[in-house]
């Protein structure tokens, strides 16, 4: 603002309150009319200018100069602070330029890159309420920072080699190196090491990309079968690896440079990840960009952490917690003050298609099409997140994990204090999940009680229905297909093959699937031949035991008994049962594994089998027993698995439009809301995105938030809000 206002030759004064940025200007009317277009367009890249609103003033304060006036906090607060940013090519250029006087230095940042909402304590957006503030500027940097034509005028993280924040590097036993830290943490990588590495919002486990070498840190990290990302040096280094689109190339370049799924190119990078796709990021920081031009093309990068705990963001704890783990540490003094893991996101439709939204892309609001003022949403359990909701904004945290473990709600709780801090948040209403036993049930029931505030229940597959809702816009009631892994339902079982209909302020349950025995509970999500026999089993299909080999009598004896064997609608455990059937994969180390392994095994062909419904009133059940025993006969006449694994998704999208065509012919509605973790499969989301639109449906599928239950507090606050009305 102060160097447009300079280039119209207008003066005044400029100032950050926490409800915006304010200016009062003086000058020639063509000058001033000149200036605000050149807000409007061509404010810079990161900028984002939600509204201008002008106020003409009288008389003149005669002004000589154009100044900016220190911060002020204000009661109303919307000013939207920044995500973390990735490197600017300016910066890069720099940090490798001999001559520069931050050549080399692993901090550089400017206006337009650098770290911000990781190292914000509070706002304003001042350098005294970050972590910077133990690092106080030079002449040189305070120089830059109070110079108008300077690409680091007013940037708050600015700093150099003299005076700001220091790489070193430790070994395990936490003894600090000689040599350069870069030097040494190379020679570590080389070496076939794991180094833990401090990005922007926590600390990465990295090693080089060896099966060897790769197999061991899963093993130190007890980190089971799940998919690691990769980080390519560049583009040439990532076309080596994957595929890649221009749509998607231009995801992995943007500033918030998120992890994005490619299709591999190469096999035998199964030891990475064992289904089609590699998540992979370019070097987003300094350091990053330091490692990577010091010989490496690409290194495994994962977040470090143990099991299912929050990724580690703290020097000495980092340090003592992975000791065992990584045998050296590249660290830095600049404190994170909010953790932020990376972001992970495909390209659907030419839209990002969120997996996990976090890094770059927190604390970025969400407009909804209604005022939710004053809603905290709880989120769900698995991929907790939680939204509150200010105006018509909506802000979803970043990445939290599963909150199933006190280190998960501590950060869980921090974070809600953290954010409502921030957004000068007054919580007026809570919404939670419907399971009476997700921690942040309890969260929101002690929250609701202590703050004397209404508490708002929301049906699981109803707020995965209004998320998507929310999401797309949509106002009116619509059909939602509700498939994912479970959820807890209006009458106390698990559901997760939902057809619904409705909106913000109620629902229908339309269809669902057979209910599908689980024996054991919840070890049958990983060891999923126990969902094959009890599928088996209930289609009576003559050697159903066979799968579990020597645990067969022991599973019938607790199928006969009915002891621990809770039922569930589950599309997510359908997958994996017919995944264990197809000998796909018998025991999955995550929940859904089966299910990616399946989406990956299958190839696309367009036949099916045979689909029935039995109807319960006014609710279609959709009978899987003739779909088993039909794929079942295929297995055993040697069709390969791959085209059973189609055929069997292939019956599953036709039931989907043919239970919505069905409702759509009752209800006379034909848009279709595709929600809940199951629309991760790119080849369900595709093929009924194709054939709902053939059928006349308009289709609308997540862009902003996860399909998965990270997207859930959207959806509970809609419903908060629309159901409090
Ligand atoms: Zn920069
Ligand atoms: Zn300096
Ligand atoms: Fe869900």
């Amino acid at each position: 603002m102060h160097r447009l206002a300079s280039d119209h030759g207008l003066f005044g004064w400029a100032k950050n309150t926490s409800s915006g940025l304010v200016l009062e200007l003086e000058g020639e009317s063509p000058a001033i009319e000149s200036f605000l277009h050149g807000v409007r367009n061509d404010a810079p890249p990161l900028s984002n200018v939600e509204s201008v609103s002008v106020t003409e003033l009288m008389g003149l304060a005669g002004y000589q100069s154009f100044q900016i006036i220190p911060s002020t906090r204000e009661d109303r607060i919307d000013t939207l602070v920044s995500p973390d940013i990735s490197i600017c090519d300016e910066c890069r250029c720099e940090l490798f330029n001999p001559d520069d006087r931050r050549y080399r230095y692993p901090f550089i940042n400017c206006t337009n890159c650098g770290p911000r909402f990781t190292m914000i304590r509070g706002i304003p957006y001042d350098r005294a309420k970050t972590t910077m503030d133990r690092f106080p500027m030079c002449p040189e940097c305070m120089a830059e920072y109070g110079d108008i034509k300077n690409r680091r005028y007013h940037a708050q993280p600015n700093c150099c080699p003299r005076c700001g924040p220091k790489l070193f590097f430790l070994d395990s036993k936490g003894n600090e190196g000689t040599k350069d830290p870069i030097e040494e943490a190379l020679n570590y990588l080389k070496e076939g090491k794991t180094v833990a590495i401090k990005g922007l919002g926590g600390i990465h486990l990295a090693c080089i990309v060896d099966e060897e070498t790769v197999r061991r840190l899963r093993r130190l990290k007890r980190r089971d079968e799940r998919p690691l990302a990769i980080m390519c040096k560049d583009m040439m280094a990532v076309e080596k690896l994957c595929v890649i689109s221009p749509e998607e190339q231009r995801r992995l370049e943007s500033p918030a440079q998120p992890i994005v799924l490619l299709g591999k190119r190469k096999s035998g990078l199964d030891y990475i990840s064992e289904n089609g796709y590699i998540g992979v990021m370019l070097p987003y920081t300094p350091v990053h960009c330091l490692l990577m031009e010091g010989g490496m093309d690409c290194l495994v990068m994962t977040s470090a952490n143990l099991s299912d705990l929050p990724v580690l963001y703290e020097n000495m704890e980092a340090v003592q917690k992975l000791s065992g783990v990584a045998d050296g540490f590249l660290l830095n003094d600049r404190d994170i003050y909010t953790r932020c893991d990376d972001s992970v996101l495909r390209v659907f439709e030419g839209r990002d298609y969120f997996i996990r939204r976090s890094r770059g892309f927190v604390p970025l609001l969400i407009k909804t099409r209604s005022a939710l003022d004053g809603i905290f949403s709880c989120g769900a359990e698995q991929k907790a997140s939680f939204g509150i909701s200010k105006g018509e904004y909506f802000f979803l945290s970043g990445h939290i994990g599963d909150l199933k473990n006190e280190e998960a709600l501590d950060h869980y709780t921090a974070q809600a204090a953290h954010t409502e801090r921030l957004f000068g948040m007054k919580v007026k209403k809570i919404a939670c999940d419907l399971h009476p036993d997700y921690m942040s049930t309890d969260y929101a029931q002690k929250r609701a009680k202590d703050e004397n505030i209404p508490l708002l229940r929301v049906q699981h597959h109803h707020a995965h229905l209004a998320s998507c809702m929310a999401d797309n816009g949509v106002k009116s009631d619509c059909l939602g297909v509700i498939w994912d892994g479970s959820g807890y339902g209006e009458d106390g079982t698990t559901w997760g093959g939902e057809i619904l209909f409705g909106g913000y302020s109620g629902y229908r349950r339309l269809g669902t699937i057979r209910p599908i025995t689980l024996p054991g509970g919840d070890s049958a999500v990983f060891d999923i031949r126990r969902l094959g026999f009890s599928m088996m089993r209930d289609a009576q299909l003559p050697g159903y035991g066979d799968i579990m080999g020597g645990d067969a009598d022991t599973m019938e004896a607790m199928m006969r008994a009915k002891t621990n064997c809770p039922e569930a609608t589950s599309m997510g455990r359908l997958f994996d049962g017919v995944s264990a059937i197809l000998g796909i994969k018998r025991t999955a180390s995550y929940e859904g594994q089966g299910a990616i392994l399946l989406e990956s095994t299958a190839y696309a062909d367009g036949s099916m089998y045979d689909i029935s419904f039995d109807h319960l009133g006014s609710l279609a059940v959709f009978d899987q027993r003739p779909m088993i025993r039909q794929l079942v006969k295929d297995l055993s006449c040697g069709i390969p698995v791959c085209v059973v694994a189609g055929k069997f998704m292939n019956t599953l999208v036709e039931m989907a439009a043919a239970s919505c065509q069905a409702a759509a012919r009752e209800i006379g509605i034909y848009d279709v809301c595709l929600s809940g973790g199951v629309f991760q499969n790119m080849y369900i989301l595709k093929k009924l995105c194709v054939k709902l639109a053939s059928r006349g449906f308009t289709v609308y599928t997540h862009s902003r938030v996860s399909c998965t239950d990270e997207g859930i507090a959207l959806g509970q606050a809609v419903v908060a809000y629309g159901g409090g009305q």
